[in-house]
């Protein structure tokens, strides 16, 4: 389902307190998000006050996601009370498939309601604690990309120079050429100047220290 006015209409027929508003630069949808969520046989339903930015390009760029009525501060959770969902690289890996807003929805703001609903009744979080700050991003890319931090820099720098050779050994010294290994991950993002920029402005702040105040 490639069009995006179809998938927002079918959202907003599964989710009927949802609005929309299609502005000229980007699409804004809005209102109570209804929700039912299973983990290890507990369920967990309300509502929450939300808010998404998106783009035309869905999915070639980044839904912000804003949640409005938690009932406790939590991390993850910037002061303009828009979420850290994941990290780009994780969210970009998922766009890759090309999901619907409802799945990109289902993928990674449910867990996060679940979380924070489960947090605030049982004072622990359900799936362990993220880890924080840049640290906790940056683990992202060692555990499930499998970079050290130096190749990971190394990958950072590739992409800021625009230096994208397939043909070229992979950065994180498998042996293979670029394209056949780190490629796939980092293709998409050196294609697209927005998804670029995005993960670049990710990696300063896993890479400057004091970005902490970030994820
Ligand atoms: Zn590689």
């Amino acid at each position: 389902m490639n069009n995006i006015r179809e998938q927002i209409n079918d959202l907003l027929k599964q989710q009927t307190e949802l609005q929309v508003n299609y502005k000229e630069s980007n699409i804004c949808i809005y209102g109570k998000y209804h929700y039912s969520l299973k983990h290890n046989d507990v369920i967990l339903d309300g509502v929450k006050d939300i808010k998404i930015e998106m783009d035309y390009e869905y999915p070639i760029s980044i839904p912000k996601v804003y949640i409005f009525n938690l009932k406790e501060e939590l991390e993850h959770v910037y002061k303009d009370n828009s979420i850290c969902l994941a990290t780009v690289g994780e969210i970009l890996q998922y766009l890759i498939d090309k999901p619907s807003i409802s799945e990109f929805l289902n993928r990674f703001l449910d867990p996060f309601i679940f979380s924070a609903d489960w947090h605030l009744k049982y004072g622990v979080f359900p799936f362990g604690e993220r880890k924080h700050g840049y640290e906790g991003l940056l683990s992202y890319y060692t555990e499930e990309w499998g970079l050290t931090k130096e190749q990971y820099i190394k990958m950072v720098f590739l992409i800021y120079h625009n230096k994208y050779k397939g043909h070229l050994p992979c950065f994180c010294n498998s042996g293979f050429k670029l394209r056949n290994c780190h490629g796939r991950y980092i293709l998409p993002i050196v294609k697209n100047q927005r998804l670029r920029n995005t993960f670049l402005i990710e990696s300063i702040m896993i890479l400057n220290k004091d970005g902490k105040e970030y994820g």
